[in-house]
C-alpha cells in the first residue's frame, strides 16, 4: 500500500478528530476539522449509522494515521504487542510511542510526525551521539536524542523548538532547548499517553 498523497486534513475529518498531521496549522483556527466538522466527500454531511465493523475499522485507521504507519507495519506492531506480556492494546500504543520519529515530534524538534520522519530519514537526528536514519527505530529509557550541529539552523526546527514548551512536552521526556538535546527519561505507560484512543477496538479488529 502506498503512502497517502492527498490532503491530510481529509484524514482528520474522516476520523472525526484532530490527528495533528499538518504541523503549526493544526494549532490555529485554520484547522479544517474546526471549520468543517464532518467527513469529506459528497455524502460527508449525511448521517449514516456506523456498523460494528466500521467502528473497529475507524479506530484502527485513526491510530494508524495518527502515527503515520503503513498497514503492514501497523499489523506487525500488533503482532509484537500481542506477543509481549501485558495488555495488548496498551503494548501497541507504547510500541508506537517508542518510534524515533514520534519521539522527535514529542520532544518538539518538529511540528508534526511527518516532519519528524523527514528529519530522521535525512540524517539530522542523533541517538546517543550516533546518526540514526530509521524512523521506526525503537528508543530505550536513558537514550539521548539530539540534532546535528548544522541541523539546528533549519528555520522550521528553530520554530518548532521555540514553541515546544507551549505545545507541551510529556513528563517522560525532557528537552534542553539551548543545545537541542532531549532525554527519554522513561518508557511511557498507558496513562502517560494523552490522546483519547480506544486501542481495545484495534485488538478486537485484528482478533475477528
Ligand atoms: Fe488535522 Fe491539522 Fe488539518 Fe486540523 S489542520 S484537520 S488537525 S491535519
Amino acid at each position: 500500500m502506498s503512502r497517502f498523497r492527498g490532503s491530510v486534513c481529509k484524514l482528520c475529518r474522516r476520523e472525526g478528530s484532530k490527528l495533528f498531521l499538518k504541523g503549526a496549522r493544526c494549532y490555529t483556527d485554520k484547522c479544517a476539522i474546526d471549520r468543517r466538522a464532518y467527513a469529506p466527500g459528497q455524502h460527508g454531511q449525511s448521517r449514516s449509522k456506523i456498523s460494528n465493523y466500521g467502528l473497529h475499522l475507524r479506530e484502527k485507521q485513526k491510530i494508524r494515521r495518527l502515527y503515520g504507519v503503513q498497514e503492514k507495519q501497523f499489523h506487525s506492531y500488533f503482532v509484537e504487542a500481542d506477543r509481549i506480556k501485558g495488555v495488548t492494546g496498551s503494548n501497541l500504543l507504547i510500541l508506537l510511542e517508542k518510534r524515533l520519529d514520534n519521539i522527535v515530534y514529542r520532544m518538539g524538534f518538529s511540528s508534526s510526525r511527518a516532519e519528524a520522519r523527514q528529519l530522521v530519514r535525512h540524517g539530522h537526528v542523533l541517538v546517543n551521539g550516533n546518526r540514526v536514519d530509521i524512523p521506526s527505530y525503537s528508543v530505550k529509557a536513558g537514550d539521548v536524542i539530539s540534532l546535528k550541529e548544522k541541523s539546528r539552523d533549519i528555520a522550521r526546527v528553530k520554530d518548532s523548538v521555540s514553541n515546544a514548551e507551549a505545545r507541551g512536552i510529556p513528563a517522560w521526556l525532557e528537552l534542553n532547548q539551548n543545545d537541542y538535546t532531549g532525554v527519554v527519561k522513561a518508557i511511557p505507560v498507558r496513562d502517560d499517553l494523552p490522546t483519547p484512543l480506544q486501542e481495545q477496538l484495534v485488538v478486537e479488529y485484528y482478533s475477528r
